[in-house]
């Protein structure tokens, strides 16, 4: 997926935050960050934005990462959760760039099929993981395969790679037999890192967690989670509740450091995503995860270029960079002191 929103932590003047759509139109305004709601104890509700993700028939994401004030989970650091589509809306993304970072494309329902510059191409199911690690640099695209009268439905992750790890050969997997735990009611598919004894094989570069749960209506359950880690809960479908909190469709929980296990009650379906928090500042800006406004200057000119970054064998043109802005950007925290 391509972020179109072309300065997602950059431009923020007051609550406002500026967007770009698809290059060469007018950038929008953007209705401003709900604020962030404390729902109980260590609990936050991050509310989504709407973002147009481009393209001849554009699709509308719900984006919840990165937030105003809380930018990262862990090292999870991008969450868009798109569709269900009910026909008419595709993802068509043409080849674009990304460095510094992995992204993971978890789909509920609908085909998408992923082609890199590393030579990979390779249809994604419900319940199957494509995760791309990019590294210094990887290009790729992704369409919706499944006919247009069909569903998509699916949620695109980030996950920012720690300094000593992002600068490493891009690579790609596909995991199609994940873990699964299962329980009345319940079932819990491990597709990062470890949930009461199950293990994603999936390539992780820091302490991370990803677990999609669905839960039947009055179906309970009661997981362990890693007191280090923090953690975020995204409703996907239903009206699941997590810590006794109901999370409506497309928005986000944070949950603080600390918890020992965690309550959700269906029905509905929701990812759990946690890691220890990312202690590395992050400069975002397009489809780059960088730490300083010099590396995302040279990953643009050497897209624009035609270096570094390879060649996706697609039929479409491949996505512009845009321009950048006239201010230099800078790196952020993980979590804004909201009080100030
Ligand atoms: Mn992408």
């Amino acid at each position: 997926m391509s972020n179109l929103e072309a300065y997602p932590d950059e431009v923020v003047s007051g609550d406002v935050v500026t967007a770009v759509a698809p290059v060469g139109t007018v950038p929008p305004v953007l209705p401003e960050h709900q604020r962030p709601v404390d729902v109980a104890p260590g609990a936050t509700l991050l509310e989504p934005r709407e973002v147009p993700l481009g393209g001849p028939r554009a699709m509308l994401v719900r984006r919840t990462l990165p937030h105003r004030d809380i930018r990262t989970i862990g090292a999870w650091c991008f969450v868009d959760h798109f569709g269900p589509t009910r026909g008419g809306a595709a993802m068509h993304v043409p080849p674009h760039p990304h460095i510094g970072l992995q992204t993971v494309t978890w789909l509920l329902a609908g085909d998408v099929e992923h082609r890199d510059s590393v030579g990979s191409r390779q249809l994604v199911h419900p319940g199957e993981l494509n995760v791309m690690t990019a590294g210094e640099g990887i290009a790729h695209s992704e369409d919706t395969v499944s006919p247009v009268d069909e569903d998509l439905h699916g949620v695109q992750l980030w996950i920012a790679l720690p300094d000593a790890d992002r600068r490493q050969e891009p690579h790609f997997e596909h995991h199609a037999d994940l873990p699964v735990l299962q329980s009345e009611g319940v079932t819990a598919t491990v597709f990062v890192g470890e949930l009461d004894g199950a293990r994603s094989a999936a390539a992780a570069y820091s302490p991370l967690l990803g677990t999609e749960v669905r839960l039947d209506d009055g179906a309970r359950a009661e997981l362990p989670l890693d007191p280090d880690f923090e953690h975020g809960v995204l409703a996907v479908a239903g009206a699941p509740t997590a810590a006794g909190v109901r999370i409506p469709v497309s928005a986000l929980v944070h949950l603080e450091r600390g918890r020992r296990s965690l309550v959700l009650e269906g029905p509905g379906r929701v990812l759990l995503i946690g890691g220890s928090p990312f202690g590395e500042d992050l400069l975002m800006w397009w489809n780059f995860v960088a730490r300083s406004h010099d590396e995302i200057v040279a990953a643009r000119e050497d897209w624009e270029a035609g270096r570094r970054f390879g060649v996706v064998d697609h039929p479409s043109a491949r996505l512009p960079a845009p321009v950048l802005p006239t201010t230099p950007l800078r790196p952020r925290p993980s979590i804004r002191d909201r009080r100030r």
